[in-house]
């Protein structure tokens, strides 16, 4: 067989190929990057650098590289170094529909707490320091009376998050004891989080009770010994036991608990701080109302319903918080400065319940009226029309966004978006368009559903952020 023209197999004779002697030394490049030297330091330079030319070194033996490439090598570096300087973490553009979602980084701080982050962080602040007395503070003082007004505990204390909250809970009040909790109870929340993992990190005998859809106040009796430690009620935030259920609730226990001089701890997951049914949201249970039917211990998120930072947030009375507060585990979960910071900051908001709306980017995004969000997909469908045509086609639809991580699971909110569908029809060419959108520079997440790929308007703020990225699409799909 005749070998192939070489400008066939290798481009065209206009770009012809570079042999591997004639990349630059490394000596050269770095001189032709002068000002990035200068900037960025010779480190730095000098291993990307390397790290190009052994790239380019391995096309150019294989035949790939055009030689056009070589007059474009500083240029090429200084894309590779400010690829290297720009963090892995970046904002995204969530479109899922879920509004606290875990993957996307959960609630999104208001801007009180951006503020208090940005003031304190690059200054010493009063952390553990008694401003009265000059003396060593602890750090619960400064949340303590603010937490203990807003869910009328009479002592709290806060953690890492909520799983280190129940983790240290349970080991604080049963390690070497038993823990009882409700068949119906033992949730796996994600990840490694499993309730009788938990219990057995904590050093407590897991005691299950009752069945998978009903458990009775006799089987917690029956199940009560001198080993008992505690008695856990889990909220199964991220799955509903439906049709022929029985549940003991918290103020139905706490008696039974406290007959047998235990404490009663209940693991509310997402925790809102205020009634949400007040914002036309489907209920959930609050801490106040948790303690009000006499549980000794309440924990939850500082970044679900709540809309702070991540935090595990522990509310009770005296005897069982100071129990948790003295035990030495306590240390290693503690919350740091930098999420302590917006966690103040965030609850202060609740003390004007009437502005939460307002303040709360959670709040605010959950109660975001349906007719609003289906007119800004009204106003976009023209320019994302024209940005993904002719492949795709789009048109406005009501959605039902979810409020997620774990809350409220069955619950559905009214929302609108965008659905975006191939004209050829095949999955493959929607699954590109979902990868070109999470490749734009600030990454847009929809989400497939049944040939179609949506974008939930809901947490869309700013369509701006939307728009402005449309070039660049246009140009990623062409
Ligand atoms: C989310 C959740 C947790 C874990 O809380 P993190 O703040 O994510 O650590 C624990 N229990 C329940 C019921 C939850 O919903």
């Amino acid at each position: 067989m005749a070998a192939p023209d070489e400008s066939v197999v290798h481009g065209s004779k206009a770009s012809p190929l570079a042999k591997p002697s004639e990349l630059p030394a490394l000596d050269k490049l770095l001189r032709d990057s002068a000002p990035l030297v200068a900037a960025h330091g010779h480190t730095l330079l000098a291993r990307e650098a390397r790290a190009l030319l052994d790239a380019s070194r391995a096309r150019a033996v294989a035949g790939s590289l055009p030689r056009t490439e070589l007059d474009a090598l500083p240029q090429a570096l200084a894309a590779q170094v400010q690829a290297r300087l720009t963090p892995s973490m970046r904002a995204v553009i969530n479109l899922t529909g879920t509004v606290i979602h875990t993957n996307l980084g959960r609630a999104l701080l208001a801007d009180a707490a951006l503020q208090q982050v940005l003031a304190l962080m690059a200054a010493p602040n009063n952390l553990e320091f008694d401003l009265d007395t000059g003396r060593r503070g602890d750090r619960d003082d400064l949340i303590e009376g603010l937490l203990c007004e807003l869910t009328g505990a009479e002592a709290a204390t806060v953690v890492n998050n909520n799983a280190a909250a129940v983790l240290l809970g349970i080991a604080a009040l049963a390690r070497g004891r038993e823990a009882i909790v409700s068949r119906g109870e033992l949730v796996e929340i994600g990840g490694a989080f499993r309730m009788p993992d938990v219990m057995s990190a904590a050093g407590a005998t897991l005691v299950e009770v009752g069945t998978t859809n009903r458990t009775h106040p006799r089987d917690y009796e029956q199940a009560i010994s001198p080993r008992t430690g505690v008695i856990v009620k889990v909220h199964t935030s991220n799955y509903a036991v439906q049709g022929f259920t029985a549940a003991v609730d918290e103020a139905t226990l706490a008696p039974i608990a406290h007959a047998a001089g235990l404490p009663l701890m209940t693991d509310l997951g997402s925790g809102a701080l205020v009634d949400l049914a007040a914002y036309g949201l489907p209920a959930e249970p609050l801490p106040q109302a948790m303690l009000a039917a006499g549980c000794d211990v309440v924990t939850f998120s500082g970044d679900k319903l709540l809309g702070g930072p991540q935090a595990g947030l522990i509310v009770g009375t005296r005897e069982a918080v100071g129990r948790i507060r003295k035990f030495p585990m306590k240390r290693a979960l503690r919350l740091s400065k930098l999420p302590f910071a917006a966690l103040e900051a965030t609850l202060r908001l609740y003390l004007r319940p009437e502005r939460l709306v307002q303040d709360l980017p959670t709040l605010r995004l959950l109660t975001r009226p349906q007719a609003q969000i289906a007119a800004l997909a009204a106003q976009l469908l023209p320019e994302l029309a024209a940005a993904v045509a002719p492949r795709f086609t789009v048109e406005t639809v009501a959605l039902q966004s979810q409020i997620g991580s774990g809350s409220l699971p069955v619950e559905r909110l009214p929302s609108a978006g965008l659905a975006f569908s191939a004209v050829d029809g095949r999955g493959r060419t929607l699954e590109a368009l979902a990868t070109s959108l999470r490749g734009l520079p600030r990454p847009v997440i929809g989400r497939l559903h049944e040939h179609r790929l949506l974008l939930d308007l809901r947490c869309l703020e700013d369509p701006a952020l939307l728009t402005a990225q449309l070039a660049a699409l246009r140009e990623a799909l062409a």
